[in-house]
């Protein structure tokens, strides 16, 4: 008998006949002792659609009346999944986020799930039933319907795989494993046949949308092994676990990312003093607004200025704008400019610690296909180049070509 919790992504379950051939898989998979959680995404594209329809009343919607609206494109193919099993004759039950006992903190947009308690899961699956849960929603501790962040079903399947001691957390979706490099864009990519929460964590943060990166903390933090394979085969794909077990040690670098969902705010001409960047900082984190790829240019002596560059989240812009004009007008800044035509490039690796050169043969890769680095930022395991937005494929291909030779 295994506990698994498998989770099904927008384009598995786009259509009502594909929420049938989801049911039929489950089914064909399950063996009868089995207790089997099905997490499950809104249907294909039901979540931008949203979010249009949210534009189409404001641009500045409030993140709680956001996250009622998001949260229920994932409440219609709970509903529809749990209707297919039970015309196929195995009972099952749809529960919510909060049905299913995800709490959340109050960041409406981009929750943190705090606690799980699945009682109820637990209770149904001991009657024997198939538990359909809502991926990507849980509930504030004063009652609010929050939402995980785009592609947040992935991490409420881990989680709750982790929260029930699950034998493994199982990620159908529309490529059958994690690849060196995104598929739809590098025609040659490897599939890996695993990779570590580490790797796979840094590839995801850095743009690797296969998983959400919160997803692969839960992972890692519960130490629930991740198996990311396609929906439409019954082939193994990629295990995501602390350490590597077969063949694929002996490498540097893992896998080249990009991420467009990126926008280049520039502060230019702030006071070089104490305390600067932290004024500037702390009031974007106030705001819960990551920043990356920071950036502060050498003073200009007779000035006494520098210029701060950084990187946000596309969907960010209006509130950071907002936050960054405030303070700029307080420090008497020359001027605050936000460029939203502009990708991440990655590698990552943890191989490239004490392996020299890996920023060398990167930056030739873009200087051989011609493309300009605006902004470098680099971590232990990764090195980032910010490029122009329209050169992302061709800069992807280039770096790729330079690092896996023998794909
Ligand atoms: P789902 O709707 O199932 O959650 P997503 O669209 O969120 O699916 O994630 C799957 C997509 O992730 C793939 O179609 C692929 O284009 C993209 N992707 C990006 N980087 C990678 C990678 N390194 N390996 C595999 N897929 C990747
Ligand atoms: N439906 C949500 C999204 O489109 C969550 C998910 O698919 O994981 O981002
Ligand atoms: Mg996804």
């Amino acid at each position: 008998m295994a506990l698994v919790v498998k989770k099904f992504g927008g384009s598995s379950v786009a259509t009502p006949e594909k929420i049938i051939a989801v049911a039929q898989r489950v089914i064909r998979d399950k063996q009868p002792d089995d207790k089997v959680v099905v997490v499950v995404s809104a249907m294909g594209d039901t979540t931008d659609h949203l979010v249009e329809l949210a534009n189409s009343m404001t641009d500045v919607p409030t993140g709680r009346e956001m996250d009622m609206l998001l949260s229920t494109g994932e409440q219609i193919s709970i509903a529809l999944l749990a209707m297919a099993f039970n015309k196929l004759g195995y009972p099952a039950v749809s529960l919510t986020g909060f049905q299913a006992g995800v709490s959340t903190n109050n960041a409406f947009n981009k929750a943190k799930i705090t606690k799980i308690k699945p009682q109820r899961v637990l209770e149904a699956l001991e009657t024997g039933k198939i538990v359909v849960v809502a991926g990507f929603q849980g509930m504030t501790p004063g009652g609010d319907i929050t939402t995980l962040g785009r592609g947040g079903s992935d991490t409420t399947a881990v989680a709750l795989a982790g929260a029930m001691r699950a034998d493994v957390c199982e990620i159908f979706t529309d490529v059958d494993g994690v690849y060196s490099s995104d598929p739809r864009v590098v025609k040659d990519a490897k599939r890996m046949k695993e990779i570590t929460y580490n790797e796979m964590l840094e590839m995801a943060r850095l743009g690797a949308v296969v998983m959400q990166p919160r997803s692969v903390e839960m992972g890692k933090h519960f130490g629930v092994p991740i198996h990311v394979r396609s929906t439409f085969s019954r082939e193994l794909g990629t295990i995501i676990r602390e350490e590597y077990t077969v063949e694929e040690k002996e490498f540097v670098i893992r896998g080249v990312t990009h991420d467009t969902n990126v926008a280049k705010v520039a502060v230019l001409g702030v006071p070089d003093s104490p305390g600067i960047a932290y004024k500037i900082f702390s009031a974007l984190a106030k705001a819960n607004i990551d920043v990356d790829m920071i950036v502060q240019s050498i003073r200009n002596v007779d000035k006494n200025i520098i210029d701060m560059v950084f990187t946000i989240a596309k969907p960010e812009i209006v509130e950071a704008r907002a936050i960054v004009e405030e303070v700029g007008k307080e420090l008497n800044v020359l001027g605050v400019m936000i460029e939203e035509d502009v990708a991440k490039v990655s590698v990552v690796g943890a191989g490239m610690f004490g392996s020299p050169g890996i920023a060398a043969t990167m930056f030739g890769a873009l200087s051989d296909a011609g493309i300009n680095i605006e902004v470098i930022s680099t971590s232990e395991i990764s090195i980032s180049c910010l490029i122009r937005a329209g050169q992302v494929d061709k800069a992807v291909n280039a770096i790729h070509a330079c690092f896996f030779k023998e794909a």
